[in-house]
């Protein structure tokens, strides 16, 4: 199954990924990570990507269809993925269209404007693999360490508040054009947004069952 997730930043797209690819065995492919890795380890697409991410704007289309091109060509992704964080824009979408990519579903993870920006104060993400957790929705073993890898916990520095409203901003001009441009191919689901993760979990999984 081709699956998309979209949703507003902070609304656990990341996490429900994990779950489906869990679920359907499946890759997970994430622009945000990926992009992420690519300022880590300061490659020259990270260098031109980090002033876009600092201030919350999207990184250009030319830009992140190239990553999902190359990623979407690799054989793992052969029997289905899941799409987190891509697309965030209509040419973005009209891209996946052009590669001929067909979508089999896109679940669309609702959650209000003021629930984002308390969660995303929360949030923190390994240093190490970008495993994502929250300090009260869904803790660590222990605290400050990531359960996968021992890495340490830390802030995404796009998550401050100042830039979530940024985020927030772009969110509602670029990326929710694209519910429409699903709903009108009849593949939207919607799925609202639980206060404990487990439930979104329950929500999302029974999405793909629709
Ligand atoms: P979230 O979903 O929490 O906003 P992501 O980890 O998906 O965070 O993305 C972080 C940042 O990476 C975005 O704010 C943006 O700058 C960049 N990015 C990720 N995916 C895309 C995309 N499809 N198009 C443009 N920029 C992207
Ligand atoms: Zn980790």
């Amino acid at each position: 199954m081709n699956i998309i997730l979209l949703g507003a930043p902070g609304a656990g797209k990341g996490t429900q990924a994990e779950k489906i690819c869990e679920h359907l065995n499946i890759p997970t492919i994430s622009t945000g990570n990926i992009i992420r890795e690519a300022l880590r380890s300061g490659t020259e697409m990270g260098k031109k990507a980090q002033s876009y991410l600092d201030e919350g704007k999207l990184v250009p289309d030319e830009v992140v269809i190239g990553i999902v091109q190359e990623r979407l060509a690799q054989d793992d992704c052969k029997n289905g993925f899941v799409l987190d964080g891509f697309p965030r824009t209509i040419p973005q979408a009209e891209a996946l269209d052009h590669m001929g990519v067909v979508i089999d579903k896109v679940i669309d993870i609702q959650v209000a404007d003021e629930d984002v920006i308390q969660r995303m104060s929360g949030r923190r993400i390994c240093e190490k693999c970008g495993a994502s957790y929250h300090m009260q929705y869904n803790k660590p073993q222990v605290e400050g360490v990531c359960d996968k890898c021992a890495g340490t916990l830390v802030q995404r520095k796009d998550d401050h508040p100042d830039t979530v409203k940024e985020r927030l901003k772009v969110y509602h001009e670029q990326t929710e054009p694209l519910e429409e441009y699903y709903q009108k191919k009849g593949k939207l689901v919607i799925v609202k947004g639980q206060e404990d993760v487990k439930d979104t979990t329950r929500l999302t999984l029974a999405a793909l069952e629709v």
